[in-house]
């Protein structure tokens, strides 16, 4: 939804409030699509002082996987913008400055991008989630399997290099 901004500069009109859900069900993330959950955005546009500013709020559900245990996650995320809108296309885009293109703002372009920095690389389950044994594949938060005894058991290591040298011997 384009916000038209010469209703803001060209009458007595302060602020335009503005809500709104998106689908964003498309876009792309690390490699997955983790905004399966409708996107809602709310705010306002106001000229303080010929000053256009865009204040907001975005939220979802973001849907990602433990990094270790790979148990599905949903993640509550929210942003919120204060931003001030500028014409001139020579500005150089800060932190909160947005450069327009044209007589009209579309509050998505402002809030999704704060959005999209919120979302950390990896999540956890839970802090200390033991994950998955890279041996037998087990959730080792559920099942205490013995892979690791095996793997480190050092009488198996040297009886293991002991049959090696055997039987680099017998050929
Ligand atoms: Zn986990
Ligand atoms: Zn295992």
């Amino acid at each position: 939804m384009k916000i038209d901004l010469r209703k803001l500069t060209g009458s007595n009109t302060v602020s335009i409030p503005f809500s709104e859900t998106l689908d964003l069900r498309e876009e792309t993330l690390y490699g997955a699509k983790p905004f399966q959950s409708p996107v809602q955005i709310s705010g306002e546009v106001s000229n303080e002082s010929g000053v256009l500013r865009l204040k907001g709020t975005i939220k979802t559900i973001y849907s990602t996987a433990c990094a270790r245990c790979l148990k599905p996650l949903d993640i509550l995320l929210t942003a919120e913008t204060d931003m001030i809108l500028s014409d001139d296309p020579e500005t150089e885009e800060e932190d909160d400055l947005f450069v327009l293109t044209g007589d009209s703002v579309d509050p998505a372009d402002v809030l999704v991008p704060a959005l999209i920095l919120q979302v950390q690389m990896t999540y956890l389950c839970k802090e200390d989630c033991k994950g998955l044994c890279p041996h037998c594949g087990a959730d080792r938060n559920e099942v205490d399997c013995d892979c690791d005894k095996k793997q480190i058991d050092p009488r198996f290591a040297a009886l293991r290099a002991l049959l090696d040298s055997d039987e680099d011997k017998s050929t």
